[in-house]
């Protein structure tokens, strides 16, 4: 066996990595093949092969925040700006529920004020009405508001790190703060929300090391999610000209995340698969077991451009269903039917 196929099969059996055996997976593409087949292998043995659906709402794409890879960053012109209402989220929450048989909702947007703490929690409050799981993806916030959503009924927060890479973060989130996010997710968690968080791969400045660090990081923080994709390019921002992350290394860095945490969910990310027509199912092959369909009016959609060619986006909810299943079943796996709640192992033990 070579090094590294011992270091796979050790974390496979031990769920552990050192930071310095992380790296060294991480630099060597000779193992990727081997490493997403364990991967595999520890999802269906701890999570199973069913897939979980989450209905995707793009509920607002005004944003405070001038993320610099981001297509939504406040200081971007060239995009027309949209608030969907309340009674529209209710009624796409509502399709997706009855008439797709979706069982999670997850509401996300830019940090748009607008939907303050009650605005946001009537609407919580009516979409827990159909039955289903809510998850909120609406950025910083602060501890008595999580707790006011989870206290209207929402279940669920996602909120990416994007980096450990504090001077990285620092210098792609201007005005923002590293240490704030992180007091986020801790806040997140002591609202008795399950936490979601992930990174993006790819960034420029960012290296191996500071990869190995996000792995180890989302076990420091006992995620129940871990979101994690290629970064895009998007041409109207300051990144425009950045290399852009790869498929392959998304891939690695979520099936590493797979290996040491084997019980958690992991989607396989919309900016996978628009790297590449097959990088959802590669990612359900490597580790992953859910995926966010989005339910978004297409009329709005296309302007929900967090990166550029975000690959669904000309299909309507039911046509990008319609894709999925078939995806779904074309690689002898199945749409689960439960909600889809983490559910930790003893130790981490199948
Ligand atoms: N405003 C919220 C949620 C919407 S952004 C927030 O920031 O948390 C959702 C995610 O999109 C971000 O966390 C980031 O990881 C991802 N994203 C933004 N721009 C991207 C790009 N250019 N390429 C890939 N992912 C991107
Ligand atoms: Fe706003 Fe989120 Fe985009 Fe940053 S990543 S600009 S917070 S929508």
């Amino acid at each position: 066996m070579t090094a590294s196929s011992e270091l796979i099969a050790k974390a496979a059996a031990t769920r552990s990595l050192s930071r310095g055996e992380l790296i060294e997976l991480l630099s060597d593409d000779d193992c990727n093949e081997a490493l997403f087949a364990a991967a595999d292998d520890v999802r269906r043995r701890y999570v199973g092969d069913g897939i979980h659906l989450r209905a995707l709402i793009e509920f607002s794409n005004i944003c405070r925040n001038n993320c610099c890879y981001c297509g939504l960053r406040r200081d971007n012109r060239n995009i027309k700006r949209y608030r969907i209402d309340a009674d529209t989220i209710f009624n796409l929450a509502e399709y997706a529920a009855r008439n797709m048989g979706l069982k999670t909702i997850v509401l996300q947007s830019g940090e748009d004020m607008f939907f303050d703490r009650d605005k946001l929690c009537d609407i919580i409050r009516r979409i827990k009405t159909l039955d289903v799981a809510l998850t909120l993806s609406i950025g910083e916030k602060t501890a008595a508001e999580y707790k006011a959503y989870k206290a209207a009924g929402a279940d669920r927060f996602l909120l990416r790190i994007e980096t450990t890479d504090r001077d990285l973060y620092h210098r792609l989130d201007p005005g923002m703060n590293w240490q704030n996010r992180r007091r986020c997710l801790a806040d997140i968690a002591a609202a008795g929300l399950e936490v979601g968080s992930g990174v993006m791969v790819g960034l420029p400045g960012q290296t191996i090391e500071s990869l190995a660090d996000d792995i180890l990081f989302f076990r420091e923080i006992n995620a129940d999610m871990i979101g994690i994709g290629p970064f895009i390019p998007h041409p109207d921002t300051p990144l425009k000209d950045a290399a852009g992350g790869t498929l392959e290394m998304s891939l690695k860095v979520m099936a590493l995340t797979r290996l040491l945490l084997p019980d958690i969910n992991i989607p396989a990310t919309t900016a996978m698969e628009t790297l590449a027509p097959d990088g959802q199912t590669k990612a359900l092959q490597a580790g992953a077991n859910v995926i966010m369909p989005n339910v978004t009016l297409t009329q709005y959609r296309r302007h929900y451009e967090l990166y550029p060619g975000k690959s669904t986006t000309n299909y309507t909810p039911d046509e990008s269903l319609k894709v999925l299943r078939d995806k779904i079943t074309g690689i002898n796996r199945f749409v689960a039917t439960d909600k889809g709640f983490h559910h930790q192992t003893k130790n981490g033990k199948a």
